[in-house]
């Protein structure tokens, strides 16, 4: 719109100023015809002027110019441009004499006339509409006498027609534009919001049912939408992965917790009922209720450990720990700790390693995996401990010679609570979490941990830590 307005004005100036321009041209013509007089002009001498053709003729007198046509008349000439200018639609050519009597009229005009001392061009209103007047006095060019006016008008018939054309042209042009325009944002504006609306619907179906399996259908446009989608997608996977596992904790843990509240109970009520008489029977019980106290106590000190295991990748994020002397260290305290067992260490690292681990966390680790060797070792008490590493990892493993276990079981062990025989395992205090820390707490420092083992032959257990490096600090940065 702005275009068309300002095309609009430029081009009305350059058509008035052209038009301007005939106006002066004609003014100049028709003065260098008449201003050869040396006496005031008559009708005669105009018409003479103005048809260079004619021949005077002297029964004529000054009256009867008034009934010719000097533009259209018998000598008319319309190759001359002068008679091209004055014949023209809209312009009328006027000359009065010195006391301005009208002597020639091109066209009947009503525009008022009003002497001017020199040439006057200017804006005036004609029928309503604009148009232009000049006016100018006419001296002879022989003794410099004023012999006359002229007054040219021109309504600006061929500027009024183009402004109207150019006017209806802004107009279309601008109607079809806003149409355009206005259909062309509807239409990318509803492509562009599709998939917002998807969200929003969604995010509401969420809203209503956090299980919701409502997910936002992923455009494969490979835009900023398809990817806040897809990063949505997943948010919600792992809230509601998140929400399943709390669920299913909640139940494990009240699972575990029933057995020993349930042994306690019975002895309270024994002890409550006529134990608490037989001294034989009040010592046994209290032993028995201070050992599910104490088993009580181990679950609860686990399940806190297991919870925070899950929050290691947000607060241990740059620890890093020698990982020889750690090894060593726990291979020395199991052996003090357990000597009827043989422990074995090959090591095959030769310079101290850093892994990115805390250190305790590591140690935790080791003590499940050295704990369990021991634990579910049958004859042959036997252990061995290896180190290698190859330029990413470093790679643990914890061998025993024990009951192992089979496949089906070896898939399950790092789950929660997830005991092979879950009386003989609670007989020797496990409450099946170890493994579940110990899996949570690496993974969590993106290391890995797998067991391989043969049932009634021994497992061994495989831990991977990434080394660490110093450019990590810098990455996180
Ligand atoms: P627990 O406290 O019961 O030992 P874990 O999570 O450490 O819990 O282990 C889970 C189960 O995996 C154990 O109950 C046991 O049945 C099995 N398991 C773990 N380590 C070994 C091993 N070295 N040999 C045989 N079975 C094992």
């Amino acid at each position: 719109m702005i275009f068309s307005i300002t095309i609009f004005f430029s081009f009305r100036q350059i058509m008035l100023s052209q038009e301007d321009e005939n106006v002066k041209d004609v003014i100049t013509g028709v003065t260098n015809r008449l201003n050869v007089e040396s006496a005031v002009l008559t009708k005669a001498t105009v018409y003479q002027a103005l048809s260079p053709t004619y021949t005077p003729s002297d029964t004529e007198v000054e009256e009867d110019f008034d009934q010719r046509n000097l533009l259209i008349g018998p000598s008319g000439n319309y190759e001359d441009t002068l008679y091209a200018e004055m014949s023209a639609e809209g312009v009328v050519v006027r000359i009065y004499s010195p006391t301005s009597r009208l002597l020639f009229e091109s066209k009947p005009s009503d525009v008022s006339f009003e002497p001017k001392s020199k040439l006057t061009v200017n804006l005036i209103d004609i029928n309503g509409k604009e148009g232009i007047s000049g006016i100018a006095p006419i001296y002879s060019s022989q003794n410099g006498i004023l012999i006359g006016y002229l007054h040219v008008t021109n309504a600006l018939q061929d500027y009024h027609d183009m402004s109207d054309q150019i006017i209806s042209a802004v107009f279309l042009i601008g109607v079809f534009a806003l149409l355009f325009s206005g259909v062309t944002g509807f239409l990318l504006a509803s492509r562009f919001l599709k998939p917002i609306k998807n969200m929003t619907s969604t995010m509401n179906d969420i809203r209503k049912d956090t299980q919701s399996q409502s997910r936002i259908p992923v455009s494969d446009t490979n835009d900023e939408l398809a990817y806040l989608s897809t990063v949505f997608n997943d948010m919600l996977d792992k809230m509601q992965q998140y929400i399943e596992q709390q669920k299913q904790f909640v139940e494990d843990v009240s699972h575990e917790l029933r057995t020993p509240v349930a042994v306690m109970e019975g002895h309270l009520k024994l002890l409550n009922r006529w134990g608490k008489e037989d001294p034989e029977i009040l010592d046994e019980s209290l032993l028995a209720s201070l050992q599910e106290v104490g088993r009580m106590k181990t679950l609860v000190q686990e399940m806190l450990d297991l919870s925070r295991a899950e929050q290691v990748e947000i607060h241990y994020k740059n620890e890093k720990t020698p990982i020889k002397q750690v090894v060593h260290q726990n291979y020395n305290n199991f052996k003090m700790i357990h000597p009827d067992f043989v422990f074995n260490l090959d090591d095959d690292v030769d310079e101290e390693i850093y892994v990115s681990i805390y250190r305790h966390h590591l140690e935790q680790i080791l003590i499940i995996l050295l704990d369990n060797a021991v634990k579910y070792s049958t004859d042959r008490n036997e252990v061995h401990l290896s180190i290698a590493s190859d330029d990413k990892f470093v790679h643990v493993a914890i061998q025993d010679f024990g009951e192992g276990m089979t496949p089906e079981d070896a898939d399950k062990i790092f789950n929660r609570f997830y005991r092979v025989d879950k009386a003989r395992s609670r007989h020797k205090g496990g409450n099946g979490l170890g493994l579940s820390i110990a899996k949570e707490l690496l993974l969590g420092y993106k290391g890995n941990i797998s067991v391989d083992s043969v049932l009634n032959h021994g497992s061994i257990f495989r831990i991977t830590l990434p080394i660490y490096k110093e450019t990590d600090d810098v990455n996180e940065k």
